[in-house]
């Protein structure tokens, strides 16, 4: 990541700010959602206790213009039948304990003078200290509109002073008598306005409301209810319009604490808010988990990258009806086609050679039937871009996804071109140093074979010269003549068949793996080793195994083998202290002396001498090239033995023969018949 801010920082602050600023936006409007829920449930939780006090001024305003109408009936009732004074004030007292927003009912006559008075008995007499008089033109006028409207009438309120140093304020009502359609007086009535509070609707009054009864300039003009004050209050007025008279009804509603939870609903919507941020903050945890799974998939990605890029190994991968899903850089330069030009190609794929298509077609219709290729891969050639081939070997594995279900074939590849380059330079410098062996070989023989020559050469010469002799001095006896020259002729021969070993063993090469029989392996070099043997006083046997089947092999290079073996075994035995010099040349099936029953398919040769044996720093470096401890040898033999033995498959190695010398066994296959030759590579 510093990297990445170091080397770009503008791509990583635009990065960081398109991740921030979504979750900014969301963490915002999640909030102002839940603001704007909780304010709206506030909102309606407040409406609805406004509607409430409104609903409940509302009534009060008819339950007193109800309390008062029923007023008026009993007011009515006080003349009812013409009443004498006693029972009117009987009446009225009766009427006023009953009713203890009254203050005091009067009879008045027609000319509003009073005939009979009646004071409420809660309250000592409420003109008393004022007196009556000072109220009268208030009275009078509202007499009068009652008289119009012939009907009751109210006064506006005023105030009336007590001796207890507090007021009341006060209504006066007042209602005509009408008798037989004359007016025959009045009834006026007075009301105190906060008692009319108290009693008309102080019981449906809750602990937390307060009534009053307020003037249209807002004066308040009567008050009743717990003076409560809370952090909110809820107000609603109504009118109340009375005959010569309106005020207003004000109700206040309070309430005692600021409720955090003011209902249902906002707690609901509340704990909703909570569960929501809750979930807010789980998401942008799973987010921070994501992100950090993302960076190491990102880093895993890089990582692959780069191996994939780094690789020499060609890799492709095929989908399971053969289409090209996947090459690497490497697979790229092999082959010279660029990603876009391999992608979803199908058979057949550009870089096979046109002339082998159909094969290679078959081969990938025997994958694709589910045949799992060996593993240790096939070897096949591609052509190139430009047209070139160039040998691979193909390595192909099942491609599992991460359910188990194979969704293709994966190939790795590798150019052998090179390593082919190797083993032909390999090859043929092995053969070079084959045939200098061989050349040395011939050269320390040469004098073997001056040595050998000169017997039949000193033999032909004498014979020449006794012929010559007879010839010359006496009358030649054709018989001995004769004899002597088939002696010529078959010395002469001896000769001849010395050098012909020699020539044969020069020239031979025959390249081809033959079927040859251990004898005849053994005869071919008996003449030759039988030169050095007899010059080094070693005397020589060979045991065969009866029955032996004939060996697989290149006849030359084995030949090679054996003369090489024998000739260091009689080597090692040229030393004085050496009594016993025998040099015992066997072939057995392998594996007979540890008593294996049956023959294993191979022949086992022996090499055994007499002689000083080697000694252990020897033995570590014996197959070394160039590695002798003899003055004129060049150290190559056993490395090319052992080279010829392993190209036949076969193993070589030595031990120490008993009681004293060396004992070099190597194997070779036997010829099976009648069995095909077995290919070297599978065809790809
Ligand atoms: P060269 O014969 O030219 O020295 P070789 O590779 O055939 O090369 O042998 C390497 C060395 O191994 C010899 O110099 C010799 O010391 C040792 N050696 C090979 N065969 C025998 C043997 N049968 N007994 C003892 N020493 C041997």
């Amino acid at each position: 990541m510093s990297v990445e801010i170091a080397l770009h920082p503008w791509r990583w602050l635009q990065s960081m700010w398109r991740r921030w600023s979504l979750w900014s936006l969301l963490i915002a409007l999640v909030v102002g959602v839940l603001v704007t829920l909780v304010w709206l449930a506030g909102r309606y939780e407040a409406s609805q206790v406004q509607n409430k006090v409104e609903r409940d001024t509302a009534d009060a305003v008819t339950d007193i213009r109800a309390a008062l109408a029923r007023n008026i009936q009993s007011f009515q009732a006080l003349h009812a039948a013409d009443p004498s004074l006693e029972d009117w004030n009987a009446r009225a007292t009766a009427m006023l304990r009953e009713r203890r927003e009254l203050l005091r009912i009067e009879w008045r006559s027609p000319a509003l003078r009073v005939q009979a008075e009646a004071d409420t008995p809660y309250r000592g007499a409420v003109f008393a200290q004022l007196g009556r008089d000072g109220s009268h033109s208030d009275v009078s006028l509202s007499c009068a509109t009652a008289r119009r409207f012939n009907g009751p009438a109210y006064s506006t309120s005023y105030f009336l002073p007590q001796p207890d140093g507090r007021g009341l304020e006060v209504m006066d009502l007042c209602l005509p008598i009408v008798r037989s359609g004359h007016l025959a007086g009045h009834v006026l009535a007075t009301y105190s306005l906060q008692d009319m509070l108290a009693d008309l609707i102080g019981r449906q009054l809750t602990r937390s409301q307060e009534a009053s009864f307020i003037e249209a300039d807002g004066t308040r003009l009567a008050l009743y209810g717990t003076s409560r004050r809370g952090a909110r209050v809820f107000s609603a007025q109504q009118l109340l319009d009375l005959p010569g008279n309106a005020m207003l009804l004000r109700l206040d509603s309070w309430r005692s604490a600021p409720d955090l939870l003011p209902n249902v609903l906002t707690a609901l919507v509340t704990c909703m808010s909570i569960a929501l941020v809750s979930v807010l903050v789980l998401l942008a945890k799973d987010m921070r988990r994501r992100q950090r799974a993302e960076r190491d998939l990102a880093d895993a990605l890089a990582f692959r990258k780069a191996m994939e890029d780094s690789l020499l190994t060609g890799l492709r991968a095929r989908d399971l009806d053969g289409r090209i899903t996947y090459v690497n850089p490497a697979f790229c330069n092999m082959v010279g086609f660029a990603p876009e030009e391999l992608w979803g190609t199908d058979a057949p794929a550009p870089y096979w050679p046109p002339e082998l298509v159909g094969e290679y077609e078959q081969r990938q219709a025997i994958r694709l039937a589910g045949n799992v290729p060996p593993r240790e891969g096939f070897e096949s050639v591609f052509q190139r871009k430009d047209g070139t081939r160039f040998p691979v070997l193909i390595i192909e594995a099942p491609l599992i996804n991460a359910q188990g279900v194979q969704t293709g074939w994966m190939s790795a590849f590798l150019d052998i071109s090179e390593q082919r380059r190797v083993e032909e330079i390999s090859r043929a410098s092995q053969e070079r140093l084959q045939a200098t062996a061989r050349l040395a070989t011939v050269g320390e023989m040469a004098s073997l074979l001056s040595h050998e020559l000169n017997q039949p050469l000193a033999a032909i010469s004498s014979y020449a010269t006794g012929s010559l002799n007879m010839l010359e001095h006496a009358p030649a006896d054709a018989a001995d003549t004769a004899v002597a020259l088939r002696r010529i002729a078959e010395q002469a021969e001896r000769a001849g068949r010395v050098i012909k070993s020699v020539h044969d063993f020069v020239r031979r090469r025959e390249e081809a793996h033959e079927a040859v029989a251990p004898q005849a392996l053994l005869d071919a070099i008996w003449p030759l080793i039988s030169l050095q043997a007899r010059k080094l006083g070693v005397q020589l046997r060979s045991e065969l195994a009866p029955g032996l089947p004939p060996v697989r092999c290149d006849r030359t290079m084995v030949e090679q083998v054996l003369l090489n073996l024998a000739r260091n075994g009689m080597q090692a035995m040229d030393h004085p202290s050496v009594q016993q010099r025998l040099l015992l040349l066997r072939v057995t099936h392998a594996g007979a002396r540890e008593g294996a029953s049956r023959p294993n398919g191979w022949l086992e040769f022996s090499v055994a001498d007499g002689g000083a044996g080697i000694p252990g720093d020897v033995a570590a470096r014996l197959f070394t090239p160039f590695f002798t401890t003899k003055p004129e040898g060049m150290g190559l033999g056993l490395s090319l033995c052992r080279t010829v033995v392993e190209q036949h498959g076969g193993w070589l190695g030595f031990e120490a023969n008993q009681p004293q010398g060396t004992v070099f066994r190597f194997t070779l296959p036997v010829q099976v018949v009648d069995t095909p030759a077995i290919p070297r590579a599978a065809v790809a």
